[in-house]
């Protein structure tokens, strides 16, 4: 138990006695007041945290959850990815390093004005107006202490690099304009920031506009469990405006009020790691790339292994472009030197030698190769196995319907479901069509994608193939709760084989009066038969996937055709048909 100015530590129940001694009062008085309050109890007697916080709240003390044990957070899996990767390390050695803090938002909230207001207070830098490199990632110097900013805005940059298993981010500003409110990509961003156990600080941006309505904002940002501290919550909502560069002296000395809470830490003298923010190939100076050192220093002439990419440093510099000799846990360097460009999220590490840096490449290009081959998903199919095997604990959805009034009961429902033995996480829960950020964000946290009543853009589903993601659509309530529970259950039905009849090439489309908009095609190779599946391709992407549910040769229904023969074909529900298209049919065997 500890206390912060006029912050109370406390734990899920504290004893009468110790309650008193932590907030200097007599146990006597502390009684009466806890009478008063319809609580009867011993000076022996624990009460628990609800009450205890009641009770100093009168004393004008704040309470807040006490922090749970770090060990015990391990174990729950609830570690920040940061941790993890100084988890190797000696834990004398671990000193407090620079918060790498990322900014997201609704777009127009003000993302990138703030990023500008905050790099123009750098007094530090004694260069206002000078030129500044940019390499993605910027420091700044608050009361002495040193903040890391990475500046590409957006919840991709963030995502990819999850995806990836990095994380940069140890803090997350959340900018929420004050005359607009959350919004969609305010609580996406939110999710994100929850699924990567990262703390959230608010800016309360655009105050300085007249029709600002910050406590309307707060009520909203409450609904969404970040209850701002002055309503009594653990969430900071510092007022900014961006544009007048007002607040952000505030909202940097709150970033250091939350990094001071969450002790994030390294050793300047462990092993080399960190995370590649971004890289580039410049014609003449080779590969440019930003790294964000994480535990260590990194030195120019340390040989660096970043994703498949490797290489002699040649030459480190800072933000600002000037060449420096080392850098320490949280700074962000540009390098020179790299033998390919690395991609943004790969994590790099400093080896011994050329040799053993050309071998791990070699591995992880192999791992590459098999992964690739045998694609590494979270299916709704393989959950059981998984929990089995002790790999999960629980099922990570993200749920898209189309409208409110569906998503509410698929919630309660879902909810209903979560209470045996494997937890069920709603990450995120949105009406709309599955997006690609939805297809980042289920990657990044092992989810599986619901969609009721709503369709995968083609991107999105370009994406999820991609990362093996499993999407999962549904029309009817029940059918969607009871696949979930049977894969909690372990009786999911194992996975169909897909068994490929044929393929065809659409030549024209043309309207036929019975059956809407038909596709005539040539069929390439084997055959197509009327009632199987059908997928159609538009260059790489799938454009439809259902029931083959007409074939005709001439005039004539068939059930089949062969290969070489040209033929017209009509898909159920689907007539969105181009010239060009593939067509692929199959069973599932
Ligand atoms: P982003 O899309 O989140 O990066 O938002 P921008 O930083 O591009 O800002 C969107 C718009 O809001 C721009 O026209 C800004 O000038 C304006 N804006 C940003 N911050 C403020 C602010 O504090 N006050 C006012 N009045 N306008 C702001």
């Amino acid at each position: 138990m500890s206390s912060n100015g006029n912050r109370i530590e406390l734990p899920a129940s504290v004893v009468v006695r110790d309650l008193a001694q932590k907030i200097e009062k007599s146990p006597i008085d502390l009684i009466k007041k806890l009478m008063t309050n319809g609580v009867m109890a011993t000076i022996n007697q624990a009460v628990d945290y609800d009450t205890a916080a009641i009770v100093v709240a009168e004393y004008g003390f704040e309470a807040v959850p006490e922090a749970v044990e770090e060990e015990a957070q391990e174990e729950a899996g609830e570690v920040p990815m940061w941790r993890q990767l100084i988890a190797g390390e000696d834990k004398a050695q671990l000193k407090a390093r620079p918060p790498v803090v990322t900014i997201l938002g609704h777009v127009d909230h003000g993302k990138t004005s703030l990023l500008d207001a905050i790099r123009s207070t750098d007094v530090a830098a004694g260069e206002a107006g000078g030129i500044t490199q940019h390499i993605g990632a910027y420091q700044v110097e608050m009361k002495g202490r040193l903040i890391t900013f990475l500046d590409t805005p957006g919840h991709a940059a963030f995502t990819q690099m999850r995806a990836r298993g990095a994380q940069g981010a140890d803090i997350v500003i959340l900018v929420v304009a004050a005359d607009d409110g959350v919004m969609p990509q305010t609580r996406e961003a939110i999710a994100h920031a929850k699924a990567a156990r990262v703390p959230i600080v608010v800016a309360l941006n655009k105050v300085d506009k007249a029709n600002a309505n910050p406590d309307r904002v707060k009520q909203q940002l409450a609904e969404l469990e970040l209850v701002p501290d002055d309503w009594g919550g653990n969430t900071m909502v510092v007022p900014v405006s961006a544009k007048q560069k007002q607040g952000i002296d505030d909202l940097l000395e709150g970033v250091l009020l939350v990094a001071d809470s969450a002790e994030i830490k390294a050793n300047p003298g462990g092993k080399v790691i960190g995370t590649v923010i971004e890289a580039e190939l410049d014609k003449s100076k080779g590969v440019l790339a930003t790294l964000l050192v994480q535990n260590g220093t990194l030195e120019s002439g340390d040989i660096v292994v970043a994703g498949i990419a490797h290489g002699k440093l040649r030459a480190i510099s800072d933000y600002k472009g000037r060449p420096i000799k080392k850098a320490g846990p949280s700074t962000p360097v540009a390098v020179m030197g790299l033998s390919d460009v690395p991609s943004a999220g790969d994590l790099f590490e400093v080896v011994e030698s050329e040799k053993e840096a050309r071998s791990i490449v070699g591995e992880r290009q192999e791992t590459l190769k098999t992964q690739a081959q045998s694609r590494k998903k979270v299916s709704l199919e393989d959950l059981f196995s998984k929990v089995q095997a002790g790999e999960a604990k629980e099922l990570n959805l993200i749920v898209k319907a189309d409208v409110q009034g569906s998503l509410d009961p698929i919630i309660t429902e879902l909810n209903k479901l979560g209470a045996g033995d494997i937890g069920l996480k709603i990450l995120h829960a949105e009406t709309g069509n599955i997006g690609n950020n939805d297809v980042m964000l289920a990657s990044a946290s092992k989810a599986i994608l619901i969609g009721f009543n709503v369709q995968a853009d083609v991107d999105a589903r370009r994406m999820a193939e991609k990362e093996g993601v499993d999407i999962r659509l549904y029309e009817i309530i029940y059918r969607m709760t009871e696949d979930i529970e049977k894969a909690l259950k372990g009786m999911l039905e194992p996975d169909y084989v897909e068994k490929i009849l044929g393929k065809a090439t659409v030549l024209q489309v043309f309207t036929a009066s019975k059956f809407g908009r038909v596709a005539g095609c040539r069929v390439t190779d084997g055959e197509l038969k009327r009632g199987a599946k059908v997928r159609l391709y538009r260059s790489a992407d799938i454009v439809y996937e259902g029931d083959l549910s007409s074939l005709r040769h001439e005039k004539d229904d068939v059930k089949e055709i062969r290969q070489g023969y040209e033929c017209g074909v009509g898909f159920k529900n689907f007539s969105d048909i181009q010239p060009g298209d593939t067509l692929v049919c199959y069973v599932l065997e």
